[in-house]
């Protein structure tokens, strides 16, 4: 199934064009708001049986006629993998861009998970505003997102997929260290609108193997990046089992799993394409923030 929030914090079911509204499956008093979907997550197995009544019993909406909303707006943690592919690492490595002490070395595996604010994420309908940071870079970063359906804690890597929820499609937006400005990376990746998530979730039972989607993100129709998560350091299964050793996961907690090679600077009246094969795909404008 393909899950959406949509218009004042609607729960879609979408098919192809259209959608349907499924806010009655969770609680009224969750209804129509950021949590909803947190606890539509949470309490998955008694709700499943009734999005399908729902469906045979109501009319869907043409998605055009909706907004669509991030999915997943209110996370109790963003995960995120820094350097998770092996030629990211090594165009890093190389760049002016690279943060103090990198090394060739360095991947998810030894540095571990940084934290994204969850105030950074931003739907499909709305646009990446750049901050006014003059002579400053902001790059592009398209990802496999995994979405957690259970609480859970010290779980082994065999243990993980029964805790996926759902997969999304994501772009990390990153503030690049530049010479002496060199701003944690929980700083750099988390301005407003700096996570794009969506369009929807996608339930884990439609991906067989999430070590096996092609990535692709074009920037005004310009291939930029293109992969596969075949090719992550630390796969689905690693990235989980250890955060998960770290602090208790939560329904509906989300982990970017890194970006890989092929990124590069964006700028206010660029637009950004972004897909995940079988997961979903963002096509976002890029502005400057007003603000
Ligand atoms: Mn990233």
């Amino acid at each position: 199934m393909r899950l959406s929030l949509f218009d004042d914090y609607r729960l879609g079911l979408t098919e192809g064009d259209l959608i349907w509204d499924i806010s009655s499956v969770i609680e009224e008093r969750w209804r129509s708001t950021p949590q909803a979907m947190n606890h539509l997550i949470e309490n998955w197995d008694r709700a499943q049986p009734t999005i399908a009544e729902i469906q045979a019993s109501s009319e869907p909406r043409p998605v055009a006629e909706v907004r669509l909303l991030p999915p997943l707006p209110r996370p109790r943690q963003l995960f995120a993998a820094p350097l998770n592919y092996r030629p990211h690492v090594a165009e890093m490595i190389g760049s002016e861009h690279a943060p103090t002490g990198l090394r060739a070395s360095h991947s998810a595996r030894n540095l571990g998970f940084f934290l994204k604010a969850a105030g950074s994420i931003s739907g499909p309908e709305d646009a990446v505003e750049l901050p006014a940071l003059p002579d400053r870079s902001f790059h592009h970063e398209v990802e496999l997102g995994v979405v957690i359906g259970k609480q859970a804690r010290g779980l082994s890597p065999e243990q993980v997929r029964d805790h996926v929820f759902g997969y999304v499609c994501l772009l990390d937006i990153t503030l690049r260290t530049d010479g002496e400005r060199q701003e944690e990376r929980t700083m750099r990746k988390s301005y407003e609108t700096f996570t794009p998530l969506g369009a929807s979730i996608v339930t884990a039972d439609e991906i067989a193997d999430p070590h096996s989607l092609d990535l692709g993100l074009w920037v005004n129709g310009e291939l930029r990046q293109e992969a596969n998560t075949a090719d992550l350091i630390c796969n689905v299964d690693e990235l989980v089992a250890t955060a998960s050793h770290v602090v208790t996961l939560y329904p509906g907690d989300l982990y970017a799993t890194g970006t890989p090679e092929g990124v590069g600077p964006i700028v206010p009246g660029d637009r950004i394409k972004a897909v995940v094969q079988q997961v979903g795909e963002l096509d976002v404008a890029v502005t400057r923030r007003t603000w």
